[in-house]
């Protein structure tokens, strides 16, 4: 893009003071972290509920950045840069992707539904890429803000345009349409996702149409609801199961070793094409992008051998364990610009190694001339703070010199052979590859050999979890997640740097190890640290960290350390014991707390906090309001008598569920980010996130009478078939969960766990289920769940969690 700023202006009426006659923009953002960042970005500062834009500016101007888009001008900042003042930023970034779609005239596919939005736009894009340079919504880029994003991307060397619209409830749809403007529209799955935003199926279904105002087309599956809902004037392509006046008319579909065989009549001819799924969305989501092959005139030979190769989407950017050490990002499925873009950005959130490498197949449909394109490439590289680049294909091979510390080759073939004098270790490996290139033989190469034992931690469940949480919380409402004792299990770093990447407010530790660990790994997020000992306090100082005080003689050991080293405000946070008796100052110790800060300039109260003892427990509903009442009188002393406004708060998960009204501030959220809930209704909305497994070591079958492991405690009563699985009570399966009380889960069958669980092992009755050695085993995930091993046992999910030994390695995917 390359647009004079004063030509924006009028787009969405600003006001501006500065001289901007000569300013030319290139590059839109929102993100103060994009390293795409500089002199001629146009910066939009947008207000969220969680964040606001503004707050970045003095940054983004030290950084380079001149031209923004503001509601109003930070103080002290009126000469420093450009700015356009408008009444709502979000609006001014509509309003200029209108603007800006309204300069290209090429095909633009949108693609709107309940379901199956970003696979279709996926599949799209890959069943069309070798006739086009496309460009498409990054992820799922579908929103309010993700839409005009999208379409800003719109370079001009792009011919086809592929944007998927989500909308929750009503109006906003009319917000997206003039933004995409699609020429084909695409509705995919109307299924019941986002109901509670519409009154009705027919205000949701109506709503949706509304993309398709000024379509050429309308691809849809038939559908009486739909019909009755559709204007006079617009042109359908439909497809159905059973109704043979649609166009296109599926007459059968057939299930054989995982591929499935649809037959169609089009044009009175009968075709066949074969998908490699057989489950019923992705059959439907395929027929989404034949009909739209079909409308743009492609031979059917050509459909069915594209359509054989589409592959499974959410596949994509997984991290996984490499060898030595290293970890894999593998996005093996795609190598265009706009998904390179966004893989590299995925790469810079992974902050656990310093050490880059970026091993990239040739990129297709970039939309540029191949210099041009590669000279960005090589921007990137440098942007993203790789340190190396490992081309494969002949076209980034004839780009080499472009890069700074580069090998290539010229296939993946090449790569293979020469492997073995290659060097990755303790390093962030991208990979990166266009399909044809086939680079799932270089991740399995990278990957690290199977282990027998993993805790399996779900990202996106995390994300998910934290999501509901999130939805639950007035504006404004800070939330601070707990990470202590390793992430209850689940893995410390890798959660802190998600986390970081969704902008909560606070991580919470129980010790400063655990804080000084999350520093050093380069965790920025402010820290609190629940329990720090006195002999922590200068550490606690050195790394940043944020102690809470509970008591007067820590106040004062803490103020002895500081003061000695001359410190000013350093954040501290202020425990009260309003009635779980564990932490915290009492209402007589309040007096002289105030004292004691009233004349202190060494600390600053960041924050006051109580926890408390019964916030899962409906039986004791008075008990807890009591908590809350005293917390609320309480810390309303402390800041009226220092007349400060800190952050307040006293809500953990249970608590945020139980007593909304009690937010205060912030929040405080731990187990049920992990997936867990002691409401029963409440845990059927949040999904599962670790997954333990394990694998058969050996099968045998012992006669009647024979007796399995120590103790002899279990004695076969008739032929036994017993598997032995290789974990045990050192890694956190507790003897309890033994002889005959226990579960693991093999191909979706219980078996029992039999006779005693032993240090590293334990055996299970397979008797009844097909199964060989080397077979997968889970011992908790979705079944059996944590809660269920927990109510067996007489314990609570916080302890199966956190018991599961560090032994045990995690693997983290998305
Ligand atoms: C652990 C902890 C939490 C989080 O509790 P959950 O029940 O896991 O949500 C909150 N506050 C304090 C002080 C804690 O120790």
């Amino acid at each position: 893009m390359s647009i004079l700023l004063k030509n924006i202006i009028s787009v969405f009426s600003a006001s501006c003071t500065t001289d901007i006659n000569d300013v030319m923009i290139d590059h839109v953002s929102i993100d103060s972290r994009s390293s795409h960042n500089g002199a001629n970005t146009l910066f939009f500062s947008l207000i969220g509920p969680n964040n606001d834009g503004h707050l970045y500016i003095k940054d983004l101007i030290a950084g380079g950045v001149r031209n923004f888009v503001v509601t109003y001008i930070p103080d002290g900042l009126e000469n420093k840069a450009h700015f356009l003042v408008v009444d709502n930023t979000l609006v001014a970034l509509q309003k200029f992707a209108i603007y800006y779609r309204g300069l290209f005239h090429f095909p633009v596919i949108g693609i709107t539904g309940s379901n199956g939005k970003t696979i279709v736009k996926e599949w799209l894009n890959f069943l069309l890429s070798p006739d086009f340079n496309i460009i498409r919504s990054p992820k799922s880029f579908n929103s309010q803000v993700g839409v005009p994003l999208s379409v800003i991307g719109i370079n001009e060397m792009h011919n086809l345009g592929i944007f998927e619209v989500g909308i929750s409830t009503v109006a906003e749809m009319e917000k997206l349409e003039p933004i995409v403007k699609p020429t084909i529209g695409v509705l995919t799955n109307i299924g019941t996702s986002h109901d509670v935003g519409f009154e009705n199926t027919h205000q949701k279904i109506s709503e949706k149409l509304k993309l398709f105002k000024s379509a050429a087309v309308l691809i849809y599956k038939k559908d009486q609801k739909v019909d009755a809902l559709l204007s006079k004037n617009i042109k359908t392509f439909s497809w159905s199961f059973d109704d043979d006046t649609a166009a296109v008319f599926i007459s059968k579909t057939i299930i054989l070793n995982q591929k499935t065989t649809i037959s169609y009549r089009y044009n009175g001819k009968y075709f066949d094409i074969e998908i490699p799924f057989e489950d019923m969305a992705s059959v439907e989501n395929a027929i989404s992008c034949l009909m739209v092959l079909l409308y743009m005139n492609y031979d059917a030979a050509i459909i069915e051998t594209r359509m054989a190769m589409l592959y499974p989407v959410e596949m994509r950017l997984e991290v996984k364990n490499g060898i030595n050490n290293c970890n894999l990002i593998d996005d093996s499925y795609s190598s265009d610009f706009q998904s390179l873009k966004i893989a590299l950005d995925f790469l810079e959130s992974q902050n656990k190694f310093q050490k880059k490498t970026l091993i990239l197949s040739d990129i297709f449909q970039s939309g540029l001339t191949e210099e041009a394109l590669y000279s960005q490439v090589a921007k990137l590289v440098v942007a993203n703070h790789i340190q190396r680049v490992i081309g494969i294909g002949t076209t980034i091979s004839a780009f080499k010199d472009r890069f700074v510390n580069c090998i290539t080759y010229t296939d993946t073939a090449d790569f293979l052979a020469d492997f073995s004098n290659l060097d990755f270790s303790n390093e962030t490996i991208l990979v990166k590859g266009a399909r044809s290139f086939e680079f799932e033989e270089v991740v399995a190469v990278l990957e690290q050999k199977k282990h027998e034992t993993v805790l399996e931690i779900n990202l996106n469940a995390l994300s998910d979890n934290l999501n509901f949480f999130k939805a639950k919380l007035k504006p404004k409402v800070k939330i601070m997640v707990m990470v202590k004792a390793f992430g209850y299990g689940n893995g410390g770093l890798e959660i802190a740097s998600l986390l970081e990447h969704h902008q909560v407010d606070y991580l919470g530790v129980a010790f400063a190890d655990e804080g000084i660990s999350l520093k050093n790994d380069g965790i920025r997020l402010p820290i609190m640290v629940l329990n720090p000992e006195s002999t922590s306090f200068s550490s606690i100082i050195q790394y940043q960290l944020e102690p809470e005080i509970y008591s007067l003689r820590g106040l004062k050991n803490f103020l002895k350390i500081a003061e000695s080293k001359k410190i000013k405000n350093f954040p501290i946070h202020i425990k009260i014991d309003t009635g779980m008796h564990r932490l915290g100052f009492e209402r007589k110790d309040i007096p002289e707390l105030i004292q004691i800060l009233k004349v202190s300039h060494t600390v600053q109260v960041k924050s006051i906090l109580s926890h408390m003892a019964t916030s899962d427990d409906k039986k004791q509903y008075e008990f807890a309001k009591g908590q809350i009442r005293l917390f609320d009188e309480l810390s309303s002393q402390i800041t009226s008598e220092l007349q400060i406004n800190p952050i307040r708060h006293i809500l953990n998960t249970s608590g945020i569920s139980n007593f909304p009204e009690a937010q205060f501030n912030m929040v405080r959220l731990g187990i049920g980010i992990y997936g867990v809930s002691n409401d029963p209704q409440e845990q059927k909305f949040l999904e599962n996130v670790g997954t333990l497994k394990s694998l058969i070591s050996q099968i045998r079958t012992i006669p009647a009478g024979d007796s399995v492991g120590y103790g002899r405690r279990f004695m076969a009563e008739k032929e036994t078939k017993i598997a032995t699985i290789p974990i045990g009570y050192a890694d956190g399966i507790s003897r309890g969960w033994g002889n005959g009380v226990g579960y693991v889960t093999i191909k979706q069958h219980k078996a029992k766990i039999i006779g005693s669980v032993c240090m590293d092992m334990l055996m299970v009755d397979v008797s009844e289920i097909a199964c060989n050695e080397g077979d997968d085993v889970i011992i908790f995930g979705e079944s059996p769940t944590v809660v269920e091993i927990a109510e067996a046992l007489n314990t609570i999910p916080y302890e199966i969690l956190t018991s599961i030994s560090q032994r045990v390695k995690r693997v983290f995917y998305r």
